[in-house]
C-alpha cells in the first residue's frame, strides 16, 4: 500500500491522537485552555528530548567545530535595540472594524474581515517581542523583554566563548531553548505559538567563506530531517526573495515541509553576514572581532544560521510517521517513527496476569529499563495492546508467554512488518539494541527463531 504524503494527512486526527495518547494538551485546559500555548503530556515530553537530543548529537557531540551554550531568556534591553528586534520584528497589524478581530495583513487574501467579511483598519506595525518588568517597579526604565530567538545569546557571547575554548574559525554555537512571540494569528496546532522552543546554530566563518558554508549547512541540516525518516517528497527548500529577507539576512531558504495546511517553513537557514557581532560591537562598545593569525588581521566573523523549531519539528515527525492501515476488518493506526525519535523503544507485554508470568515480565522489563524508555502493559488482549503500541509508535513489543516460563526465550514484534523472532531472554538486550540502531529483524541471535511472520507483504 502506498503511503500518503503526509499533507494528506488530517491535523485533526494527528490533534486528537495527541491528546488521547498523552502526547500534547492544551494549555491550562482544566481552565478552558490559553490560546497557542501547549502541553507535552508524557509521551509528547520524550518525543521533543528525543529530538533535541538527536539534533545535539549531530551539531555538537559529533563535531569538533562546535560547542553549545545555554544562555537567559531575559538580557539587557540593550541587546533587542541592537539586534534590531525593537525596531523592525513586528508583523503588520490590522483590526475588523466590526467584529474587533485582528489579523496580519499580509495573511488576508483582500482587505476584508476572513471571520465576518467586514472592512479592516489601515495595517500598523505590531512589535511581535512580550514585555515584562525588571524587579518590583513597573515603569519603562524596567522593561525587559522575553527573548523571541536564542540567538542573540550566543552573539553577545562571542568573545567568552573565543577566551574559554581556544577555537579557530571556522567554528560555530549551538543552543536549545525557549523563545517567545507575541504572533497576531497563532495556529495550526503546535505549528506557530506563543511560547515555543527553538534550536539553534550560530556558525562563524571567515568572510568570503560564507557562501560555501551557506550550501554546507543547508545539505547538513536538510539531511538531518531525512536521516531521521522524514520522507524526501515531504521537504523543499524556498529561497527567500530580496523583498522578504530579514533586515540582517544577506541570503535565506527555507526548509519547508509539506504539514497538513500545505508547505510551510520547518528550519530557516540564514547568511547573516557581520550584522549581529558589529552591531553588538558599536551598541556595547566591546570588540568582537577575532584575530585572524594568517594574516595578522583582525576581521568580523560572518555568520550562517540554521534555526529550528523544536515544536513543529515534533509536528513534522508526528505527521510524517502517521499512517492508516487496512487490517483484516479494521484499521491500524501507527507512528512509524524513526527508532532515534519513538518515545517509547520497546514495550513488555505478558501474555496474560498469570503471576508466574507477571513475575517473568517484570524481571524482563527491570532490566531492559536502564537502557531504553520502556513501557509495561497487561491489560486487555495482547492484541489491544499490540495496537496501542502501534499507534503512539513503539517499534518493538517483547511478549513473555508460557512457553517462556519454559524455554527462558521471549517473542520480540516489530511495528512496522509485525514480524515476530522468538530470542532467549539473555539475548534481549542486545538483541533489540542491534534492531534499534536498524539490523534487520531476521538477523537472529544464537538458539533464536523466526517465529512468526503475521504479514508476507510488507507495506511499503
Ligand atoms: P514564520 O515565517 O513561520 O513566522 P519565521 O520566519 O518568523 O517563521 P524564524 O524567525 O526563522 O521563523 O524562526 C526560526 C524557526 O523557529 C522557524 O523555522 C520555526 O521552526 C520556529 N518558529 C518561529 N516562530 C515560531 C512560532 N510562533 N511557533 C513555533 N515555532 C516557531
Amino acid at each position: 500500500m502506498a503511503e500518503k504524503a503526509s499533507g494528506k494527512v488530517d491535523m485533526e486526527k494527528i490533534v486528537s491522537l495527541c491528546q488521547r495518547r498523552g502526547y500534547i494538551f492544551p494549555s491550562s485546559e482544566i481552565y478552558g485552555g490559553l490560546s497557542s500555548c501547549w502541553d507535552y503530556g508524557p509521551l509528547g515530553v520524550e518525543l521533543k528530548r528525543n529530538i533535541k537530543e538527536a539534533w545535539w548529537r549531530s551539531v555538537v557531540q559529533e563535531r569538533d567545530d562546535m560547542v553549545g551554550l545555554d544562555t537567559s531568556i531575559l538580557m539587557h534591553p540593550q541587546v533587542w535595540v541592537a539586534s534590531g528586534h525593537l525596531e523592525q520584528f513586528a508583523d503588520p497589524l490590522v483590526e475588523c472594524k466590526q467584529c474587533h478581530l485582528r489579523w496580519r495583513a499580509d495573511e488576508l487574501k483582500d482587505n476584508s474581515c476572513p471571520s465576518c467579511g467586514g472592512e479592516v483598519t489601515e495595517p500598523q506595525q505590531f512589535n511581535l517581542m512580550f514585555k515584562t518588568f525588571m524587579g518590583p517597579v513597573e515603569e519603562d526604565a524596567n522593561i525587559v523583554y522575553l527573548r523571541p530567538e536564542t540567538a542573540q545569546g550566543m552573539f553577545v557571547n562571542f568573545q567568552n566563548i573565543l577566551n574559554t575554548t581556544r577555537k579557530r574559525l571556522p567554528f560555530g554555537v549551538a543552543q536549545i531553548g525557549k523563545a517567545f512571540r507575541n504572533e497576531i494569528t497563532t495556529g495550526n496546532f503546535i505549528f506557530r505559538s506563543r511560547e515555543f522552543e527553538q534550536m539553534e546554530i550560530e556558525y562563524f566563518v571567515k568572510p568570503g567563506t560564507d557562501d560555501e558554508w551557506f550550501d554546507y549547512w543547508l545539505e547538513e541540516r536538510y539531511n538531518w530531517y531525512v536521516n531521521l525518516g522524514i520522507k524526501k517528497e515531504n521537504l523543499q527548500l524556498r529561497q527567500h526573495a530580496k523583498g522578504e529577507l530579514a533586515h540582517y539576512a544577506r541570503k535565506c531558504y527555507d526548509i519547508d515541509y509539506l504539514f497538513p495546511m500545505g508547505w510551510s517553513e520547518l528550519e530557516g537557514v540564514a547568511n547573516r553576514g557581520d550584522f549581529d557581532l558589529t552591531q553588538h560591537a558599536t551598541h556595547s562598545g566591546k570588540s568582537l572581532s577575532y584575530l585572524d593569525e594568517e594574516t595578522n588581521q583582525h576581521i568580523v566573523p560572518c555568520v550562517i544560521e540554521p534555526s529550528a523549531g523544536v515544536d513543529r519539528s515534533a509536528l513534522a515527525f508526528l505527521c510524517d510517521a502517521y499512517v492508516e492501515e487496512p487490517d483484516k476488518e479494521e484499521i491500524r493506526v501507527l507512528l512509524r517513527f524513526h527508532p532515534t525519535i519513538a518515545p517509547v523503544k520497546v514495550a513488555v507485554l505478558p501474555l496474560s496476569k498469570r503471576e508466574n508470568l507477571v513475575e517473568l515480565a517484570k524481571k524482563v522489563y527491570a532490566d531492559l529499563r536502564p537502557c531504553w524508555m520502556v513501557q509495561y502493559d497487561d491489560t486487555q488482549s495482547i492484541g489491544r495492546r499490540y495496537r496501542r503500541q502501534d499507534e503512539i509508535g513503539t517499534p518493538f513489543c517483547v511478549t513473555v508467554d508460557f512457553q517462556s516460563l519454559e524455554d527462558n526465550q521471549a517473542t520480540i514484534r516489530e511495528r512496522d512488518s509485525m514480524n515476530q523472532i522468538r530470542v532467549p531472554i539473555s539475548e534481549l538486550k542486545s538483541t533489540l539494541q542491534a534492531k534499534l540502531e536498524g539490523e534487520d529483524l531476521f538477523v537472529l541471535p544464537q538458539g533464536s527463531q523466526i517465529w512468526k511472520v503475521e504479514r508476507e507483504e510488507k507495506s511499503v
